[in-house]
């Protein structure tokens, strides 16, 4: 089993010993993975695809980095400080409720998704009719966020909805870098027709 750790904990010093080879090492000389929401490290002797992960470390929470401010490196300050901005501007500016979307005339209702502005300061734009519906700040890697607001749609819209399309260059960030995003994309707009009862 991988030992798993906080980013704060001491895992940079830390050898870990391979379970099957016995090849021991620190968490950096192992074969080193980078995801969304942690790395892992894996023993670089094994054969790759039956090799053992030997830690885990998840990426720091905004609180996490908060408590351990002095040991945050100058360069995570800024991109933690960026990030605390976005989030701060995404909550303010959010779909929240049904109840702030417009009512809308049709018997059947797509949405485009659309991304405006630039990177990383774009937008995500709803776009119904050839008129701007809704706006707020785009996530990247943001298909849960999508399936958020789908939802909000579907409350206000309800059968009406048959479909939220994604633009293709908001398509792209909502997947980003994570390759399962496609089909929780695809697996969302999938829910709202099987609701429609077509
Ligand atoms: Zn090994």
């Amino acid at each position: 089993m991988a030992k798993l750790f906080r980013y704060f904990d001491d895992w940079k010093t830390e050898v870990f010993t391979c379970p099957k080879c016995g090849w021991t090492g620190i968490f950096e000389e192992g074969d080193v993975e980078i995801h969304d929401q942690l790395m892992d490290s894996s023993c670089p002797n094994c054969d790759y695809f039956s090799t053992p992960m030997l830690a885990i470390v998840s990426w720091p929470t905004m609180e996490e980095s908060d408590q351990n401010w002095d040991k945050v490196s100058e360069g995570d300050k800024e991109a933690i400080i960026k990030r605390k901005r976005f989030l701060e501007k995404l909550e303010k500016m959010s779909l929240k409720s049904a109840a702030e979307l417009p009512d809308l005339e049709g018997r059947k209702i797509i949405i485009t998704w659309d991304f405006v502005g630039e990177e990383p300061d774009g937008y995500t734009a709803l776009i119904y009719d050839g008129k701007e519906i809704w706006r707020e700040p785009a996530v990247y890697e943001g298909y849960d966020r999508f399936s958020e607001v789908v939802d909000i749609l579907k409350e206000k819209y309800g059968e009406r909805l048959v479909d939220v399309e994604p633009t293709k260059v908001s398509y792209f960030y909502l997947l980003g870098d994570y390759f399962g995003a496609d089909g929780a994309v695809e697996g969302v707009r999938k829910r709202i027709q099987s609701s429609t009862g077509e």
